[in-house]
């Protein structure tokens, strides 16, 4: 087993990281930027390097400070989080070249996973169903016009390298496909350096259920289950729940087995996310690979009992996965609320600042994952995410009951968050009976 880490990220998810370790007993180091100078999760962790100024390019996406950090501190291996540089094949090709195990997937399977079309293309090979769209990347706006008349609009633009939302661009017709298809592709050259964009059937009011994977480097590739993230504003999650509402077993199932059969195909290990759109008639279809850990990875961590960082750290070090597909058991019904600081009343502008009150719930059931607490600054210039709300209970109903109390218990003050979106979403009536979508947010809460 390793004796030292290093955590190349910020914030929550540095926290999970530093947590893990300790009890693991592998000594932690932390890095941090200026901006981050003197947060408190930083003393948590047996040491911490800045790394730079505020700016994520100078600092946590700088390659070269974070290698010099990890050999400076000696450690024998970097957890990379999510974001930042976790789905960088080159980042995880210079760590291990530098002798410090990336604790995640192989490059190769990154490098295939990371570029949208080539994944669909993996995903063909695994017999997984794609959305109906591009072969490929797209030559030309004549190869776009031709496909989206064969699909049907409206169709989605997308970004090869994309992520986060950036470079996606809904078009109803001729003129907003070529329109949107120029944006697209300005959007994802400035945001990843490669304006390679296909399209996509724009399905109507799909469920995102993803499933979780686990797998060794000895061939054992599980799954830990789906979530259900239909939540989201601007194609962005807020809330994530497991079991996902109302999916009939036999899809649930069918696709967790493909998942599996995808991660297999792409020569994958340690852990990962393989995401699907579902429709109306429950058909799924592939949409990404997201090869890290995910925000939302408590919550499978709630129902299968296992703690999926330390399982990442012993997969990384060489471990065996002691437990096979039959041993995974998802018991009970756990979801996750973001909390971002943003004002839901100015259109959720980002609001940093100083948290004066922090009253955070408790009690059976609630776990909070944060870094903050009162008197901390929140810094503008980092993702607006400052803690995840979990509860987990035996049952979904009894799970909804205890995150409305959970939600009412939480006072922030300083600082605008979500908080109230979040009160509206667990009193709305088609949420409580499950009838989640992707346009839920936009279509019942923000249309007013
Ligand atoms: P990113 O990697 O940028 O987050 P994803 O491919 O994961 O992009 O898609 C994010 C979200 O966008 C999905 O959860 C869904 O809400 C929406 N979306 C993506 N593809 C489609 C599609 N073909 N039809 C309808 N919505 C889609």
């Amino acid at each position: 087993m390793f004796q030292r880490i290093l955590v190349a990220n910020r914030g929550e998810i540095a926290l999970r990281v530093i947590r893990a370790c300790k009890e693991m007993g592998i000594e932690v180091v932390a890095v941090f930027s200026e901006a981050d100078r003197g947060a408190p999760y930083l003393d948590l962790a047996d040491a911490a390097y800045c790394i730079g100024p505020a700016v994520s390019k100078d600092s946590y996406l700088d390659i070269k400070r974070i290698i010099a950090a990890a050999e400076i501190a000696d450690v024998q291996a970097i957890h990379p989080g999510y974001g930042f540089l976790s789905e960088n094949p080159h980042f995880a090709e210079v760590c291990r070249s530098c002798k410090i195990e990336f604790i995640g997937p192989p490059e190769g399977a990154m490098l295939k996973l990371g570029n949208k079309t080539e994944a669909r293309e993996v995903a063909r090979a695994a017999g997984v169903p794609t959305v109906p769209g591009s072969p490929g990347p797209l030559l030309d706006d004549k190869e776009a016009l031709k496909l989206a008349r064969e699909i049907g609009y409206p169709v989605l633009i997308k970004a090869a390298a994309g992520g986060g939302g950036k470079g996606m661009r809904v078009a109803h017709n001729d003129i907003s496909l070529q329109t949107g298809l120029a944006q697209a592709r300005a959007e994802a050259q400035a945001a990843f350096k490669d304006s390679t964009v296909y399209i996509e059937k724009y399905l109507e009011q799909p469920r995102h259920v993803e499933v979780q994977l686990l797998g060794d480097h000895y061939g054992n590739m599980l799954h830990l289950g789906e979530r259900d993230c239909s939540l989201q504003r601007r194609h962005q999650k807020v809330v994530e729940e497991t079991p996902a509402p109302g999916l009939r077993p036999e899809v649930r199932d069918a696709m967790c087995q493909a998942a599996v059969r995808l991660a297999r195909e792409s020569g994958y290990n340690n852990a990962g996310t393989c995401e699907f759109l579902v429709d109306k008639n429950q058909n799924y279809y592939f949409i990404e690979v997201n090869a890290r850990l995910q925000v939302e990875h408590p919550i499978t961590e709630m129902v299968t009992g296992l703690d999926l960082v330390k399982w990442q750290i012993r997969i990384a070090a060489g471990d065996k996965l002691p437990f096979c597909q039959d041993d995974i058991k998802n018991v009970g019904a756990a979801i996750e609320c973001r909390i971002n600081a943003e004002d839901p009343a100015a259109n959720f502008r980002p609001s940093p600042g100083k948290i004066t009150v922090w009253r955070p719930p408790g009690g059976l059931g609630v776990r909070l994952d944060t870094h903050v607490s009162a008197g901390y600054t929140v810094p503008a210039n980092y993702d607006s995410m400052i803690a995840k709300l979990i509860v987990y209970k035996p049952t979904r109903t009894e799970a909804i009951a205890c995150m409305r109390r959970a939600l009412d218990e939480f006072h922030v003050e300083g600082i605008k968050t979500i908080i109230p979106l979040h009160r509206e979403i667990f009193n709305h009536t088609s949420f409580i009976e499950g009838q989640v979508d992707t346009t839920f947010i936009e279509r019942n809460l923000l249309s007013r």
